[in-house]
């Protein structure tokens, strides 16, 4: 434990904003579901690639687009073996995680998904993991069916695999819940859904920078996720898609780029992945998603697991000690996201009275609305942790929760 907070340090040491203060005391940043801080690697090599080697992608003969073109097929070929993809071609590009749902959801809307078929998601769903459906389910005439989770916020298991029917077309759910901090068992869930031959989505917005993703191993037929909540850069993110199926499904944006021929009759399509990467792509951001990559590589995911389960058991202990809290989400093996709400205290005012002691947590439905339906709260305080905090900042959170009740007795 001693050696894992030790490492910690020399992890935090890379993160230039942790050093500020924020209303006279340091910071404590707990609002790591929404968004991490970034290193001093990936703002190197960002900072370096604006200054020194930046230009367009793919169209130029030149040199330097050239390079640029290399440095984004070689991140291409990074993610791919981060998560264990078949081949790079199976990584398309996108601004983020609701983008490479949305470009999911449009494509399988418009060529897999009928009239009379069924859509599964999760009660515990971000928006982006729920709207994107709806309009499909609108479009098509497809249902949108919902699989309930248990008071712990794990997923209820027999339920889901009572909701699966041979009329079930897509199964979408996520990897970890940004609310619960639930890891789901993604590999069994699709093997569920493949039972009954239905299309596997997964968020992996909150598992990305959390878990190892191997999506060979999970089965799943698409994997999402933004670079933002995983140390790079906002404005990208990928759509890891299975290459067969992606192969068969439609374009969905169109324009530059993502063509072979153009006439003013007709257009014919390029191969994968360029016929789903309309337009200039975020080029410097792909840069910077490749060094949060070989950040996360650097410092293993032993580590991060470990560290992940340290810094929960610490913090929740800590919390057992404040009277007048109820955690929501408890399911075992939970990532270290704690959501949770304080008897006769709004979690907005909350959240304002440790921001006054420097402690950024979130509060609010957390793009979760009917979540917060399924545990009868308008809200909740939620306190994510990444890998450069430490004993001291969950020690922040309890000192300034511990005001809070004084202020609310
Ligand atoms: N899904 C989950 C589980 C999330 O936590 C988030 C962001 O909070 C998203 C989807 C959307 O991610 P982005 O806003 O980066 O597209």
């Amino acid at each position: 434990m001693r050696e894992l907070f030790d490492k910690t340090q020399w992890i935090r040491d890379q993160f230039p904003v942790l050093k500020r203060k924020v209303h006279g005391h340091p910071l404590v940043y707990l609002d790591n579901g929404a968004t991490t801080q970034k290193p001093q690697s990936v703002i190197d090599r960002v900072t370096r690639f604006l200054s020194e080697e930046y230009s367009t992608v793919h169209r130029g003969v030149y040199l330097m687009s050239q390079e640029s073109t290399e440095f984004c097929e070689t991140v291409r070929s990074t993610i791919a073996r981060f998560v264990n993809a078949r081949r790079p071609e199976e990584v398309i590009f996108t601004s983020g995680t609701t983008a490479a749902i949305n470009l999911a959801a449009t494509a399988l809307g418009k060529s897999v998904v009928t009239p009379g078929g069924e859509i599964v998601i999760t009660q515990m769903e971000h928006h982006a993991n729920i709207v994107p459906w709806q309009q499909v389910a609108l479009a098509t005439g497809a249902t949108l069916k919902i699989a309930p989770i248990m008071p712990d916020g794990s997923v209820d298991l027999e339920a889901f695999e009572r909701t699966l029917t041979p009329k079930t077309q897509i199964v979408a759910f996520p990897h970890i819940s940004n609310v619960l901090g639930t890891v789901n068992p993604v590999a069994q869930m699709t093997a569920m859904a493949k039972t009954v031959g239905a299309i596997v989505v997964v968020d992996g917005a909150q598992g990305i920078a959390h878990h190892p993703v191997d999506v060979q191993a999970m089965g799943c037929d698409f994997y999402c996720f933004s670079a933002h909540k995983m140390y790079g850069p906002t404005g990208v993110g990928v759509l890891v898609g299975r290459y067969d199926l992606m192969d068969q499904l439609p374009p969905v944006q169109f324009g530059g780029d993502m063509i072979e021929t153009v006439t003013f009759e007709k257009s014919t399509f390029a191969k994968l992945p360029a016929k789903f990467e309309a337009g200039t792509p975020p080029i410097t951001e792909i840069i910077g998603m490749g060094a949060a990559v070989e950040f996360i590589e650097s410092i293993g995911w032993n580590y991060i697991l470990g560290h992940d389960q340290a810094i929960l058991n610490y913090a929740l202990a800590g919390l057992e000690t404040i009277p007048g809290i109820q955690l929501i989400g408890t399911a075992p093996g939970k990532s270290a996201i704690i959501s949770f709400v304080m008897d006769g205290v709004h979690p907005h005012d909350v959240g304002t009275i440790l921001d006054m002691e420097g402690v950024a947590v979130r509060v609010g439905h957390h793009c979760a609305q009917p979540l917060m339906g399924v545990y009868d709260v308008p809200a909740t305080i939620r306190a994510s942790f990444s890998v450069y905090n430490t004993e001291s900042d969950a020690d922040g959170l309890l000192s300034a929760l511990q005001k809070v009740r004084h202020y609310f007795q």
